[in-house]
């Protein structure tokens, strides 16, 4: 069940009703695939309940979308995190620096 946080999210937000967060994932890698993701990403890096929502996501099993800056792949890599909000905030970190 989605938590509370959910009303703090910048993606429920009119300004950004245009960016897709659940790119096609039959496009997976492809040009259209990587810039929705990008796109996602960058907002999510600025949203003030990332960490919850990305552990919401890996322990929800959700399988399409951008999740707390997260894709599909990166939340099957997280799945097995002994610390999993530690291992979510390493990887916002890593992300931020990396943009
Ligand atoms: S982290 Fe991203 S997907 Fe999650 S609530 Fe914030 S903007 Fe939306």
């Amino acid at each position: 069940m989605i938590g509370n946080w959910v009303h703090k999210a910048l993606c429920g937000k009119p300004e950004h009703e245009n960016v897709n967060f659940f790119p096609d994932t039959g496009e997976l890698g492809g040009p259209g695939y990587v810039n929705a993701v990008r796109k996602s990403q960058a907002i999510c890096l600025e949203c003030p309940v990332r960490v919850e929502c990305a552990v919401y996501a890996v322990r929800a099993n959700e399988r399409i979308g951008v999740w707390g800056a997260t894709t599909p792949t990166e939340r099957h890599r997280l799945h097995h995190a002994r610390n999993l909000s530690l291992d979510v905030e390493r990887f916002h970190l890593t992300l931020k620096k990396s943009a």
